[in-house]
């Protein structure tokens, strides 16, 4: 039985990361029993007297059993496996009232003109408040906070409380981390900052953030930290981010911050008597919002006012650590009653300036110029302003760099509230013929801001500001994930679109049965050839990098082509390469950024450090990816024994920054001078491909955040890429004190090297930033190319394909048949025909063995003719020629026979086949 539209109910929900529908329109309280935890006795919290993870869940259920105000469920699971706990208090609601709240919530992003000017819902809506807790694990109380506030609300019987929550949804995010509250760390199990995730989503702690600010379109959003003294608040210094409305947001923010200063001062702790609010007391670069990598920054793109509030004592391990703790718990407290004040006390005001911010989305109205003194301290300096172009597309067919590198970027879009068509015809835009499928973004459209802040190139922030927060200073998914992204600045397509809620990547398989070549340009594609050689198919790496399936191994190619989106071509006539057989191993040193990187290129990945290589580096090891400090010569000697083993064995060695061209240059492998820019230079780099089997096909763009270049290279260094004469595009790069890694130091250096050591082994060493952050998704099939070269460097098999053939007449004249041919073929008449080529050889391998055969699936090792094929096979395929030492211009004459009988059938035509000609060896 079909439901149509149950199926597309279910899609919406998927693709924008949505509730499911039908709990999205089920009254309020949405109530739910939370499994609970283990109690456990190693939990950070209790020693401040904060409360542990695992008394959370219970406290919850019993508000839930105790108030009909309380609504919980599991939102998620954090990176270590622990439940993330989402809390909406409100009034209860009725099915019909929820369904209305939802209809209200909609409209105002659907049609904010007619949202703000409708009575029912300036009167009835309940405005939604954000508060996320404890996002840095070790920075506890605004989850202590959080759940003090909740239980207050819950039961308390004041009816301005009453009023409040008719008036009001607030939504909670107990604890946003709670793998670090456990172990008080800042990062979540998985080693990750997740307030600098926002706009790669990582991790599902952070795509639980986005969704909740996506889905309940926060007024304010209060992302609760520690530990600035006096107490931080927002609004920030700039660089302010280019795209926002900010005179919506400043004209809220910096009055409800007052607020929230006076509110924490009137606590009466002689700690708290006053805020710091960037905005009025810090330079410019100091606390930013440029980036959208934040929670506060990416909410302030989707029309909420935003503030980080960071509580102000340290609890530490003293004996007034439970005293410090309870006070930043009191100041977070005060920020999520203040700022729910500031909602109810300028309530119109700010729907209609949230329904504002969409309104001029939708009319694609210029940003507006803010006068100075628009706000107390507005100044020059605050002054970011970008111009949004009409539209943006991203290419179906072949225009497209990597249509799953597409697709990732349209899935991000679409998660983050970016609105995302579909052509369905081909049209021609900006000069450009795009085919059917191709993707469209109008940006007349409500969240247009943030749609332009990830696919916009970025500004050049280098002499604006002397600093920034923590950076990076570009971002650009257009240029930076692997796809490719096109600028219309006049006009939108003219063609017929449909709205899409996820992105699809289409495979291509070629219909001729031969070889397959997959060129990785995306980490699917890597992913592609990790799994066929975890299913026992022994592939080629070509020397231009790209990657060769044999025919046989065909429909389990097209699985992951069709699965993936990936786009198979048909082998060259003539390639050299080196056979993989099976599943590259690379051992790696560095952090959580290498391993899962490694992990999403489908690597069989072992973490390494200087005191493991004996155990580590075992025979099956291919690559030895150097991601941090590791230096030969401090080795131990079991240690530097292994490693030497490693090496001498052939095994590769891939370096990132300065710490590869280190380890690369002390290991005696491939000499390079690395130079690292300062911490914080980062942003999109322009660069210079000069090619090779790790960057071929690459775009001109890297992500970096710190990038390193290399100099005094050795005389086996080839070089793939360089900084181009102009490195940066968009972001934030100055050079230290000495001036001696700035721009003008990197213009023109290598940033990827390549070379093979005198003992064999290959080695690449990447200067762009491919791991951090796991921002650069269009760098990594360059990591994955890099490792598959080093793994083996050398070509030990080349492929040549020649025809062969010879013709029937339609007359019994004579006619000379081209080289390798066997001449008309005389029906009725049983003879043995005979031809030869001249295979031509230059090998300087140990060992060389020339083999002749037939690829095609149709009639195997017969010659044919349309549907026909000839009776008699034909005889000289298989192995022609041996060698046992290298040779140089040798001529070798290939043989082949065709033997037609006397009462063979012939066909009027041409007889042929395509050979393949194989060079290979085992001792390159
Ligand atoms: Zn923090």
């Amino acid at each position: 039985m079909k439901h149509p539209v149950r199926r597309l109910a279910l899609a919406l929900a998927v693709g924008a990361g949505l509730l499911t529908p039908a709990a999205a329109s089920a009254a309020y309280p949405q109530q739910n029993v939370l499994p609970v935890w283990p109690d456990n006795a190693n939990d950070a919290s209790a020693n401040i007297g904060d409360i542990p993870y695992d008394e959370i869940a219970p406290k919850l259920n019993a508000l839930q059993t105790a108030s009909t105000r309380v609504s919980a469920r599991v939102a998620g699971k954090s990176s270590g496996g622990y439940d993330l706990y989402a809390v909406v208090v409100t009034s209860p609601e009725t099915d019909a009232e929820t369904a209305q709240q939802e209809a209200w919530k909609q409209l105002i992003e659907d049609d904010p003109v007619r949202a703000r000017q409708d009575p029912d819902l300036l009167a009835g809506y309940k405005t939604p408040l954000f508060v996320n807790g404890n996002i840095h694990g070790n920075e506890k109380e605004g989850t202590d906070a959080i759940m003090r506030v909740i239980e207050q609300w819950a039961t308390s019987t004041d009816p301005a409380v009453d009023t409040l929550l008719k008036r009001n949804r607030i939504v909670f995010n107990v604890t946003s981390n709670p793998d670090g509250r456990v172990a008080n760390t800042r990062a979540n199990a998985a080693g990750y900052d997740l307030n600098r995730d926002l706009t790669i989503r990582s991790q599902p702690e952070a795509r639980l953030i986005a969704d909740l600010i996506v889905q309940h379109k926060p007024i304010i959003t209060l992302d609760l930290h520690g530990y600035v003294n006096p107490t931080l608040l927002h609004p920030s210094t700039p660089p302010h981010n280019v795209n926002n409305e900010y005179d919506l947001y400043i004209k809220h923010g910096l009055p409800n911050a007052l607020n929230i200063e006076t509110g924490i001062a009137a606590l009466g702790y002689p700690e708290v008597t006053r805020a710091r609010i960037p905005f009025r007391d810090d330079a410019p670069g100091v606390w930013d919002d440029f980036p959208p990598i934040y929670v506060p920054s990416f909410a302030m793109l989707q029309s909420s006012i935003p503030y980080t509030i960071e509580a102000p004592l340290q609890p530490g391990n003293g004996a007034d650590r439970v005293r410090r703790a309870d006070i930043d718990t009191d100041v977070h407290d005060v920020a999520i009653k203040t700022s729910l004040k500031y909602i109810q006390d300028h309530r119109n005001e700010v729907i209609f300036d949230q329904a504002e911010g969409y309104r001029r989305g939708w009319a694609g109205e210029p940003l507006r110029d803010i006068p100075d003194g628009f706000v107390p301290g507005w100044g020059p300096e605050d002054k970011y302003n970008t111009t949004f172009p009409r539209a943006y597309v991203i290419p179906a067919g072949t225009r497209q760099h990597s249509a799953p590198a597409a697709k990732r970027v349209v899935d991000l879009l679409l998660a983050s509230g970016g609105r995302v068509t579909q052509a369905k015809a081909a049209f021609t835009s900006g000069g450009t013929t795009y085919p059917a499928g191709s993707y469209i973004l109008d940006m007349h459209q409500p969240k247009r801001g943030l749609v332009n802040s990830l696919l916009e190139p970025g500004i050049d922030l280098t002499d604006r500001v002397d600093d920034l927060y923590a950076g990076p200073g570009g971002w650009s998914q257009a240029l930076t994930w692997g796809a490719t992204v096109d600028t219309l600045w006049e006009e939108v397509p003219a063609v017929q679109t449909e709205r899409i809620h996820s992105g699809v990547a289409t495979g291509v398989v070629p219909s001729a049965n031969t070889d397959l070549v997959l060129d990785p340009q995306d980490a699917e594609d890597v992913l592609a050839i990790n799994a066929l050689l975890g299913q026992g198919v022994k592939l080629t790496r070509l020397t231009d990098g790209s990657v060769l399936i044999p025919a046989p191994a065909r429909p389990l190619a097209a699985t992951q082509a069709t699965t993936r989106g990936l786009t198979l071509k048909p082998a060259p006539a003539a390639w050299s390469g080196s056979t993989i057989a099976d599943k590259v191993v690379v051992a790696y040193n560095g952090g959580s950024e290498v391993r899962d990187t490694l992990a999403a290129l489908g690597f069989e990945a072992r973490a390494v450090t200087a005191t493991t290589l004996t155990t580590t580096l075992t025979a099956d090891v291919d690559v030895l990816l150097v991601g941090g400090t590791l230096n030969p010569a401090t080795l131990n000697a079991a240690n530097r024994a292994a490693l030497d083993a490693f090496l001498a064995r052939g095994g590769g060695v891939v370096g990132l920054g300065t710490a590869g061209s280190a380890f690369s240059t002390n290991a005696g492998l491939l000499t390079a001078t690395g130079t690292a820019a300062v911490s914080l230079a980062s942003g999109v780099a322009n660069l210079v491909n000069e090619g090779g089997p790790v960057i071929n096909g690459a775009q001109p763009w890297a992500f970096i955040f710190q990038p390193s270049w290399y100099t005094n290279l050795g005389p086996n260094a080839v070089v793939e890429q360089r900084f181009a004469a102009d490195p940066l595009l968009s972001g934030w790069w100055r050079p230290n004190a000495t001036n001696t890694n700035g721009q003008a130091a990197a213009a023109g250096q290598a940033s990827i090297v390549r070379g093979q050591s005198a003992g064999g082994t290959g080695v690449v060493l990447i200067g762009t930033s491919v791991v951090t952050r796991l921002h650069a998704k269009g760098l990594q099939p360059q990591l994955g190319r890099a490792l598959l070269w080093a793994s083996a460097p050398n070509a030990t098999v080349t492929s040549v394909e020649s025809g062969i053939g010879g013709t029937v007449p339609a007359t019994l004249s004579l006619a000379l048949g081209a080289p390798a041919s066997f001449g008309p073929f005389t029906p009725g008449v049983a003879k043995e025909y005979t031809a030869s080529t001249i295979a031509t050889i230059i090998s300087t391998a140990g060992d060389a063995a020339l083999a002749v055969s037939d690829p095609s699936t149709n009639a195997p090792g017969r010659l044919v003719n349309g549907t026909f094929s000839l009776p008699q096979p034909l005889q000289g395929l298989g192995t022609v020629k041996t060698w046992t030492a290298p040779t140089s211009n040798e001529q070798a004459t290939v043989t082949f026979k065709q033997a037609i009988g006397a009462n063979d059938a012939l066909r009027t035509g041409v007889y042929s086949k395509t050979l393949t000609f194989t060079l290979s060896t085992t001792q390159p």
